[in-house]
């Protein structure tokens, strides 16, 4: 069982990821929880090349394809196996970033940047997508660190990409959990928990 945990940044993914692996072990289950980019050895090296504000003048479309690399390499090596041994596998970003960052946000198109993914991963679609949306004006209060390449980005570069996650979101509504994440975490994770009761056989 595949579930991708979306959203924008400061949007409590890993918060949210940790948590429901937490809840899904306790049933008993092997949980592998991972993340995009960065996941392998070589997507540790693609995602410093990625944030690094060293890259300020990556093309639009290299970058796009980078993220696709990072991704094929991720789920090759890491997701692939652990879905063949029965586990469930928890990432933190899939897909939907790319298009919601490279495609809406940078402005690349939304359906090439999809079609370049779905040929990374061999076609690989999430059994669950759990949007958690929130507006990047509260998200970015929550940031503690200093902000990395994207981070910095614009309002407007931000507010395109929750448009493109919750038009990804709206065109598929049986694989999408939306949740309000300006809400408190632990209401959040009730949520969530909800919707996979409803699904897994936990
Ligand atoms: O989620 P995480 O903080 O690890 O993501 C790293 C950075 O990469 C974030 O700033 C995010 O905005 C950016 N990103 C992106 N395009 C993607 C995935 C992540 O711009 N496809």
């Amino acid at each position: 069982f595949f579930i991708a945990v979306e959203g924008g940044d400061g949007a409590g993914k890993s918060t949210q990821t940790e948590a429901l692996a937490e809840w899904i072990r306790n049933k008993g289950h092997e949980v592998v929880t991972t993340r995009e980019p960065g996941a392998t050895a070589i997507g540790k090296r693609l995602r410093s090349i990625l944030l690094d504000v060293s890259s300020a003048g990556l093309s639009d479309r290299a970058e796009a394809l980078l993220y696709a690399a990072d991704r094929a390499e991720h789920i090759d090596s890491v997701v692939r196996p652990a879905l063949a041994r029965g586990a469930v596998v928890i990432s933190d970003r899939y897909i939907d970033s790319s298009v919601a960052y490279q495609g809406a946000g940078r402005e690349l198109s939304p359906t090439e940047v999809a079609r370049i993914s779905r040929w990374a991963t061999d076609g690989l679609v999430p059994h669950l997508t759990v949007l958690l949306d929130v507006s990047p004006e509260t998200a970015r209060e929550r940031f503690t660190e200093a902000p990395d390449r994207l981070e910095s980005e614009s309002g407007a570069f931000h507010q395109r990409v929750r448009a493109g996650f919750l038009t990804l979101a709206a065109a598929d509504p049986t694989r999408y959990l939306v949740v309000d994440a300006g809400q408190e975490a632990e209401e959040v994770t009730t949520l969530v928990r909800h919707r996979l009761d409803q699904l897994l056989p936990l």
